[in-house]
C-alpha cells in the first residue's frame, strides 16, 4: 500500500536491489528479457482510445521513488502492441548471462547483457544493462561512457562496472551483488573481445 513502507529494508532481502531503490519499495523487477531490450534501445509501441503511441523502455520503466505501486509509465487503458529494437550493428557479438540460486525455474541475482565493438583493442561500441538490481532493468550508462574509445582490457572493464556501480547503495543481506555484478561485467565483456578480435583475425 502507498506510503506504508517496506518491510524488505529490516527483513528478508538477499535478492532485492542495490541501484535506484528508495525507502518505499527495494524490490527488483523481474524480467530477463527486458534486461536485453534495455542495452539495445527497445521502443514500447501501444493503443489508447485517443490514438496510437510509443514509449523508449528507457522511460517506460518507472524509478520507484516515492511512487513504488506505478510499475510502467503506461498511459491508463493502453494495450501494448508491438516492440521496436532500432539496428544496432554492435549486437553482432552480444551475450545474456545470469547467476541464479538453482538450475531452473529461478529469477536471477545478478543479470547482465552486453554487447561490444572491438577493433585493434580499443572499444568503438558497447552496450551494458543489468538486471536483478533495481526495480527496472538498468541501463548501464556511466559504465558505457567509461569504456568507449578506451582499451578492452579487464582493468578497463573492471573500471567501468566500479563507475557504474559506485552508485549502489546495499542492504546488510545483498551486498554481494556488487562483486557479482562486477564479475559479471568483466568476464562478459573478456569473452565478447576475444569473439570479437578472434572473428576479425
Ligand atoms: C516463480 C516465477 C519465476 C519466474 N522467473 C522468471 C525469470 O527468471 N525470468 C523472467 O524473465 N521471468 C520470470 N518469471 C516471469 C515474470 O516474472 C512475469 O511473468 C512477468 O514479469 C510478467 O508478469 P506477470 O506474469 O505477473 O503479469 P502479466 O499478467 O503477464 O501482466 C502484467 C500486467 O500487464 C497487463 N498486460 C498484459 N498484457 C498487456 C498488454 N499487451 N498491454 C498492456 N498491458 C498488458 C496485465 O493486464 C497485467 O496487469 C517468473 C515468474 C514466476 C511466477
Amino acid at each position: 500500500m502507498p506510503g506504508s513502507g517496506c518491510s524488505a529494508h529490516d527483513g528478508e532481502h538477499h535478492n532485492h536491489a542495490i541501484l535506484g531503490a528508495s525507502a518505499h519499495c527495494v524490490a527488483t523487477h523481474p524480467s530477463d528479457m527486458a534486461v536485453a531490450l534495455a542495452a539495445f534501445d527497445a521502443v514500447i509501441s501501444y493503443e489508447t482510445v485517443d490514438g496510437p503511441g510509443e514509449t523508449p523502455l528507457a522511460d517506460f520503466y518507472l524509478p520507484v521513488g516515492d511512487t513504488p505501486h506505478r510499475e510502467t509509465a503506461l498511459p491508463p487503458g493502453a494495450l501494448i502492441t508491438g516492440i521496436t529494437l532500432p539496428p544496432a550493428p554492435v549486437a553482432a557479438h552480444s551475450r545474456y548471462r545470469k547467476v541464479r540460486e538453482r538450475a531452473s525455474y529461478a529469477f536471477a541475482i545478478g543479470s547482465i547483457a552486453a554487447a561490444l565493438d572491438v577493433k585493434d583493442g580499443v572499444v568503438r561500441d558497447v552496450r551494458l544493462a543489468y538486471g536483478a538490481v533495481a526495480s527496472r532493468p538498468w541501463r548501464a550508462r556511466a559504465a558505457e561512457a567509461a569504456l568507449t574509445g578506451g582499451p578492452a582490457t579487464a582493468t578497463a572493464f573492471a573500471a567501468a562496472a566500479d563507475a557504474e556501480l559506485a552508485a549502489a547503495e546495499p542492504l546488510s543481506d545483498n551486498g554481494y551483488k556488487v562483486p557479482l555484478l562486477r564479475n559479471l561485467t568483466v568476464a562478459l565483456l573478456s569473452e565478447l573481445t576475444e569473439a570479437t578480435e578472434g572473428a576479425a583475425r
